[in-house]
C-alpha cells in the first residue's frame, strides 16, 4: 500500500534503523542522513518516513510530508552553515534516480554550477 515500508527499498531499512547511516536531522516524519558518496562539502539526503518512489507522488499523495521533506531541507542546510545551497530531486532514471523512495538532496560549501549536469 502506497506510503507503507518495502521490504527491498533501502531508505526505508535506513528508516527502520536495519542499514546504519550518518544521521544529521530527525523529526516524527523525516530523516536527514549524510549521503554515502558525497558529491559536495554538504551532501545531505531528506527523505519522509513514509514509501513513496519520488518526490511528486510524495506531494500527491501526503503533501504535509513533501512539504516537512522541503522545510528540514532548510534546517539541514543552516545546520550545516550553507548560505547557499542546492536541493535536487532526481526523478527517473534518466535523470539519475537510483534509489525509489522519495528524497531530496541537500548540496552545498562549495560553488554550484548552472544548468547541472
Ligand atoms: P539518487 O541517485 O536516487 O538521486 O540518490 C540516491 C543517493 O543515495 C545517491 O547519492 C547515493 O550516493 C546515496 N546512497 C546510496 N546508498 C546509500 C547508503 O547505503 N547510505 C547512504 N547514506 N547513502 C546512500
Amino acid at each position: 500500500m502506497a506510503g507503507e515500508p518495502q521490504d527491498d527499498c533501502l531508505f526505508c531499512k535506513i528508516v527502520a534503523k536495519e542499514v546504519p547511516a550518518t544521521v544529521v536531522r530527525e523529526t516524527e516524519t523525516t530523516l536527514a542522513f549524510r549521503d554515502i558518496n558525497p558529491q559536495a562539502p554538504t551532501h545531505v539526503l531528506v527523505i519522509p518516513k513514509v514509501h513513496h518512489p519520488d518526490a511528486a507522488s510524495l506531494a500527491a499523495a501526503e503533501p504535509a510530508a513533501a512539504a516537512d521533506v522541503l522545510r528540514e531541507a532548510g534546517e539541514v542546510a543552516a545546520q550545516e552553515q550553507a548560505d547557499s545551497y542546492r536541493i535536487v530531486f532526481n526523478t527517473g532514471s534518466g535523470a539519475g534516480q537510483t534509489v525509489f523512495h522519495a528524497h531530496a538532496h541537500v548540496l552545498g560549501g562549495r560553488g554550484l554550477q548552472w544548468p547541472p549536469g
